[in-house]
């Protein structure tokens, strides 16, 4: 672990280099990309860097709803295509610049809009910096054994690095799980307890079994308003290993289907869910859900000639705006009524929304390119919006 941990670091700090040598380059040579937006988003940073907080900074008692931004490295590809990082995050805000005209045409300005978020990682953050932050005081709260219900979704568009985190989360997380479960002072531990596993995805408003086939199953609510899903597998987990073989099946699944179905995954909700069980009455004594939500640009997608599509985008987006509608019923009061049954998602969800012990995080993924800033402004407002609290700091010029 302290050895990847250590790689990890290096690697970042070479990246790190690289990246400023690049920028040098680039001053040098002239830039291929707008050089204008680009000094000048340049010199921006330079005059705020001294902004951001440390993380543990940020770090207070985990909030019941702690919803952060990641902002991804910009990739080949985008700079291939003279694509520009738009995109700053001072911990906790983010800011997204954008070059502006003046009225006499000729003078380029930048505008800036920011929000403010519990924390917000740059590209130089590690997922393990995502996951110590926003994930790991979950795990702990599950483990409690009161019956808490904690989630964490991974919101943005397609491609800006949601399975990315969500699967390097998925990875840490079942190590820290098998830790605490062992260890003798923890209300559940492996003597006790069974760690049961399900992944399914929520496609065109069926429930697929990655753990079995992609078998449809049916989603019910019984008299005594519980949503079962039935036939869902769940898959018994003994330890770290077993745990990572199950993932590495379910997430094989859902690649395998991307490419017969062209992009399915940015058209599908990918959820695992682990459950801790007494080992003894079956009761659940806590459980984990990670949330791999569709693509959120796919929610806006209403335009397209192939009314199988436009169906599909009408169902993410009345998910999407139930899942924000759900958990902003969660910040507000636990007794007031969440309308969880707006959308299959949301009610699949129910219990993570109207446990009296639920804990919720967003990571609201961006992609750093000025091409992409309608899409990453969408997901920051959408993400804004969660929490009533947040103010957006003037726009400057
Ligand atoms: P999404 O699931 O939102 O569609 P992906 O997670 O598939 O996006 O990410 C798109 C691409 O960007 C992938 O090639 C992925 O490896 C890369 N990527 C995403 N986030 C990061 C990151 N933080 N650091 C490096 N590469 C990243
Ligand atoms: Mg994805």
């Amino acid at each position: 672990m302290n050895a990847e941990r250590e790689e990890r670091r290096r690697t970042m700090l070479e990246r790190k280099k690289a990246r400023a040598q690049e920028e040098q380059r680039n001053i040098a040579a002239g830039n291929p990309g707008d050089v204008d937006f680009i000094g000048m988003v340049r010199e921006w940073r330079a005059t705020h860097a001294d902004q951001a907080l440390s993380l543990d900074a940020c770090q207070t008692s985990p909030p019941k709803i702690c919803i952060c931004v990641r902002k991804r490295p910009i990739s080949d590809k985008e700079r291939n295509k003279n694509d520009h990082d738009s995109v700053t995050c001072l911990n906790p805000e983010v800011w997204i610049h954008s070059a502006k005209l003046r009225v006499d045409g000729i003078t380029k300005y930048l505008d800036h809009t920011s929000f403010q978020f519990d924390y917000t990682f740059n590209e130089d953050n590690t997922t393990e910096d995502v996951y110590n932050y926003t994930t790991l005081p979950l795990i702990d709260f599950v483990c409690s054994g009161h019956g808490g219900r904690a989630t964490v979704f991974a919101y943005g568009q397609t491609g800006s690095g949601k399975t990315y985190t969500m699967s390097g989360i998925q990875n840490m997380m079942c190590e820290d799980l098998y830790f605490l479960l062992n260890s003798a002072d923890s209300a559940c531990t492996t003597d006790n307890t069974n760690v049961m596993v399900s992944f399914f995805e929520l496609y065109g408003g069926y429930v697929q079994d990655l753990l079995n086939n992609r078998n449809r199953v049916k989603v019910l609510e019984d008299g005594k308003g519980e949503v079962v899903i039935t036939g869902l597998t769940e898959v018994e987990s003994d330890g770290p290993n077993t745990f990572l073989e199950i993932l590495r099946q379910g997430n094989s699944a859902r690649t395998t289907h991307m490419t017969e179905a062209n992009d399915a995954s940015s058209r599908s909700h990918a959820i695992c869910q682990i459950m801790l069980r007494d080992a003894k009455t079956n009761k659940l004594k806590g459980k984990l859900s990670l949330v791999d939500l569709a693509g959120s640009e796919r929610g806006s997608d209403t335009k397209s000639h192939n009314s199988q599509r436009r169906a599909e985008s009408s169902d993410i987006n009345t998910s999407l705006l139930s899942l924000k509608e759900c958990i902003r019923a969660l910040d507000r009061d636990a007794s007031k009524h969440v309308p969880y049954r707006g959308s299959k998602l949301t009610l699949i969800l129910k219990d993570c929304f109207t446990s009296d012990r639920a804990m919720t995080t967003m990571i609201a993924t961006v992609s750093p390119g000025a091409s992409a800033a309608d899409h990453s402004l969408n997901t920051l407002r959408y993400a804004d919006r969660i929490k009533e609290k947040r103010s957006t700091a003037p726009t400057l010029s």
